[in-house]
C-alpha cells in the first residue's frame, strides 16, 4: 500500500480495504525512505506498549464512564469500604454508588424492551433515586429510621454530589453502617 519510490500511499488499494474516512487519516502518515518492519503500538499508553490498566481505561471511556476519580471520590470509597458491614453490603454499596444495579431504567439503557415502571408504587420510573429514596415505601423507611437522609434527598443536585453529601452526613451522625445496611435491605 506504500510506494517507496515516490513515498506516496496507493490510495486505490487503501480504499479497497478501509473506509474513506480512515484513508484520509492514513495518507497523512509519512512514509519512510526505505521499507521497515511493522511494529505493533498500543496507542493508549505513553510508550506504546500494551497494559491491561490502560485497556481498562479505554474500555471505561468507550462505555461512557468517567475515568477520573478525584480526591473526594477516593474519600467516599474509603469511607464506604471501611464501614463495619458484611462484605455483601459493601459490594452492594459499590454497585449502587456506580449505579450498576439491574434497575429497570438501567436495563432499558442496555436495550431491554421492558416497562420502566417501579414495581412497588407502579407510578414512577424505576430509577436509582426513586427506588432507594423517593418511592413512598423507601421514603417511609428513612422517615422512621434515619430522617437526616430525607434532608439530603431534598437537596439532590446530581448523583455524584448526592453520594458525597449523604455519605459525609452519615459519617458525621455516626450512622454510615446503618445507612448502608438499610440501603441493602430496601
Ligand atoms: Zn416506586
Amino acid at each position: 500500500m506504500m510506494n517507496f519510490d515516490d513515498r506516496q500511499w496507493r490510495v486505490d488499494e487503501l480504499l479497497e480495504l478501509v473506509v474513506e474516512e480512515d484513508v484520509r487519516h492514513i495518507v497523512c502518515l509519512p512514509i519512510p525512505r526505505s521499507p521497515t518492519m511493522d511494529t505493533l503500538i498500543w496507542d493508549a499508553s505513553v510508550f506504546g506498549n500494551f497494559a491491561v490498566k490502560s485497556a481498562y481505561s479505554v474500555a471505561r471511556r468507550v462505555l461512557g464512564f468517567d475515568i477520573t476519580i478525584n480526591t473526594d471520590c477516593r474519600l467516599l470509597w474509603s469511607r464506604v469500604w471501611s464501614a463495619s458491614v458484611p462484605p455483601k453490603v459493601r459490594y452492594f454499596a459499590w454497585r449502587l454508588l456506580w449505579n450498576l444495579l439491574p434497575l429497570k431504567t438501567n436495563l432499558q439503557k442496555r436495550g431491554m424492551e421492558i416497562d420502566g415502571v417501579c414495581v412497588v408504587c407502579n407510578s414512577h420510573a424505576e430509577a436509582l433515586g426513586h427506588v432507594f429514596f423517593t418511592c413512598p415505601f423507601s421514603h417511609r423507611v428513612w422517615e422512621i429510621a434515619a430522617p437526616w437522609v430525607i434532608c439530603c434527598v431534598e437537596q439532590w443536585s446530581g448523583l455524584e454530589d448526592f453520594w458525597m453529601r449523604i455519605v459525609a452526613k452519615a459519617v458525621s451522625v455516626g450512622q454510615l453502617d446503618i445507612f448502608l445496611v438499610l440501603l441493602w435491605s430496601l
